[in-house]
């Protein structure tokens, strides 16, 4: 029996893309790591992939499930040679490092992208580098494309640090911008930031992940498009008095109904929904928010009392008020929820 499951609204997804497009025209390179950040890689890559320029993802197993014959960009740092022996066709690489560059078939004929470090400081060519990167792949590699340049905003928060990464990046690309097609730096929070977008005026590609889903952007507009619902797999009675769940932690202050829910701590319930930083940040505002009291489940709006607490794959709701044969909305992170929770692709019917 279905009992939870993931609604993916998909006219939200196709919105949020529309209004990326009204504010900007660049390209639009939709990252869909992270099982497309908990929603189901399959299901948004289908319904994308004649709506965006091209996919990007973390893993070459994330690559493979990709829908569609799009291009897709591996962001990852190519520690694997083996990945690029034995390359998928339609996925761009990205190099990172110049001792890879020496490993690499010399007729390796994908499209790469080269990864410039300007401050994050986990992988990348180092500023100052990048002209020799590109004499050598001319030289080297006949065949291989040199497609784009990109680096990553760490810290979008920190205005000063953000306009000297994006300077960095625009000195270093500036004398290849006729030579090199894709120039990207830009990502979700960059994009919805006028100064830093002003500021990228000469990249012509982003790369949005949060924003397409809307974990971002929500005051410009950029629609949520996930909630999860569940449904009562069981009712139980109990008289005033009674002590209910693990530790005896609830004793009923009248006669309850109780409904019985089969989600858990499993699904990770009551992490809150908005990702706004790391998925650190947001285990720690979780802990925060597991001592204070906080509703993660909803009927038409309504908050819905728990009682005792969420067993590992069972929680307990109070049912007064509530209807038969209703259905729960409950707030889980899909980052953080068990990627096999059935996502049901649809249309908000709003
Ligand atoms: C994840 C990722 C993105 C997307 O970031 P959002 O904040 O979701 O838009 C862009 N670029 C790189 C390199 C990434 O790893």
């Amino acid at each position: 029996m279905k009992y939870l499951w993931c609604q993916v609204f998909l006219d939200r997804l196709e919105e949020n893309i529309s209004n990326i497009r009204k504010m900007d025209d660049k390209k639009i390179i939709a990252v869909v790591k992270g099982n497309a950040y908990g929603l189901g890689i399959e299901g948004i890559t289908e319904f994308l992939q004649d709506k965006i320029d091209y996919f990007a993802v973390a893993e070459i197993s994330e690559a493979k499930r990709v829908v569609g014959d799009k291009e897709i960009l591996l962001l990852t740092p190519l520690i694997d040679i083996e990945d690029i022996i034995n390359p998928m066709e339609n996925v761009i690489y990205t190099i990172d490092n110049e001792e890879i560059l020496e490993q690499i078939p010399k007729d390796f004929s994908n499209k790469v992208h080269i990864y410039l470090d300007t401050g994050m400081n986990r992988m990348g060519i180092k500023i100052g580098r990048l002209k020799y990167v590109v004499e050598y792949i001319e030289n080297n590699f006949p065949s291989m494309i040199l497609d784009g340049v990109y680096t990553h905003l760490h810290n979008t928060k920190s205005r000063k640090g953000t306009l000297n990464q994006i300077n960095m990046f625009k000195n270093e690309v500036t004398p290849f911008l006729d030579i090199i097609p894709n120039i990207h730096c830009l990502n979700s929070s960059g994009f919805l930031n006028e100064e830093y977008k002003n500021e990228a005026s000469f990249t012509n590609n982003i790369r949005v992940g949060n924003l397409l889903y809307g974990y971002e952007g929500s005051d410009k507009g950029f629609k949520k498009i996930f909630s999860y619902k569940a449904k009562v797999i069981n009712k139980f009675k109990v008289k005033k008095g009674c002590k209910i769940g693990y530790g005896e932690k609830y004793k009923a202050k009248e006669d309850t109904l109780i409904g019985i829910l089969g989600i858990g701590n499993i699904e990770h319930l009551g992490f809150n929904k908005d990702v706004k930083h790391n998925i650190f940040y947001d285990i720690l505002k979780a802990c925060y928010h597991h001592l204070r009291k906080q509703y993660c489940i909803f009927c038409n709006n309504k908050p819905i009392e728990i009682i005792g607490k969420p067993n590992m794959n069972m929680t307990m709701v109070n049912m007064k008020g509530v209807e038969d044969e209703i259905i729960f909305k409950i707030d889980i992170t899909p980052i953080l929820a068990d990627s096999s929770i059935i996502k049901e692709y649809t249309y908000d019917t709003k």
